[in-house]
């Protein structure tokens, strides 16, 4: 199996996930006690957030650029970055090292893709739904085009993911309140939604929803353990 290489904490709630669901992916791949060969640096998400909010992306850019070269060197081959949100910086990690960055957005592209969805919903902080590196990255690579919250329920949405989901609070009016975001969309011609931060997962689980749902993290999680599971056993 091939070595992977995650840049996570952010937050670390979904990299839980990601570890989880990396470790059983190989498990139901390869059977007995195989397990996913990883390497994981784990940031503290205080600095990072702090950077976003200041509109510092270089700096957390840099910060995230050495991680990644550290796990390069360390013998990672492939590299997951368990945010939708720092994709805004893929650009300056890419630039960092020679091994691939194993992008979240390709991931959710090509699913939505195989599956027809033209016109999405996306759900995230506000930095992934009203900026360009997401939405622009799956009109131009994949022909989908996004559609978000009004100013009202994004800023809603973009609280609750740092003051809860983030803090490992998972309360039963945000769930509702997403919800009722998710079908507003669906009157705007959302025919799936994206759960467009590694965290929303882990609210609406077992939820049932008014479209289907596209969950980043699942998504990119799959991604990784295609690239993990690739080569042969060495
Ligand atoms: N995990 C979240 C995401 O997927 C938000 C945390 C962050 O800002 O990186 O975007």
């Amino acid at each position: 199996m091939r070595q992977l290489g995650v840049l996570g904490g952010m937050s670390w709630e979904s990299t839980a996930s990601y570890y989880r669901l990396l470790n059983q992916g190989v498990r139901e791949q390869r059977g007995g006690l195989h397990s996913a060969p990883l390497l994981l640096h784990s940031v503290d998400f205080a600095e990072i957030a702090a950077l976003q909010a200041s509109g510092d992306w270089d700096a957390a850019g840099a910060v995230l650029a050495d991680i990644a070269q550290r796990l390069e060197q360390a013998g990672a081959t492939a590299l997951l970055l368990a945010t939708n949100t720092m994709h805004k910086v893929a650009p300056a990690i890419e630039a960092a090292v020679t091994i691939p960055l194993l992008h979240i957005g390709d991931a959710v592209g090509q699913a939505l893709q195989r599956q027809g969805v033209r016109r999405v919903a996306l759900l995230g902080t506000r930095f992934t739904m009203q900026e360009a590196f997401y939405r622009e990255r799956l009109a131009a690579r994949f022909g989908i085009e996004v559609i978000v919250p009004d100013a009202t329920q994004m800023a809603e949405v973009d609280r609750v993911i740092f003051a809860e989901l983030c803090q490992g609070v998972f309360r039963d009016d945000a769930r509702a309140y997403y919800l009722d975001c998710l079908s507003a969309l669906v009157g705007q011609g959302a025919e799936a939604a994206i759960l467009g931060c590694t965290e929303i997962g882990l609210l609406l689980e077992n939820t049932p929803a008014p479209l289907r749902l596209f969950d980043s993290t699942e998504l990119h999680v799959a991604m990784g353990l295609d690239w993990i599971l690739a080569a042969p056993d060495a």
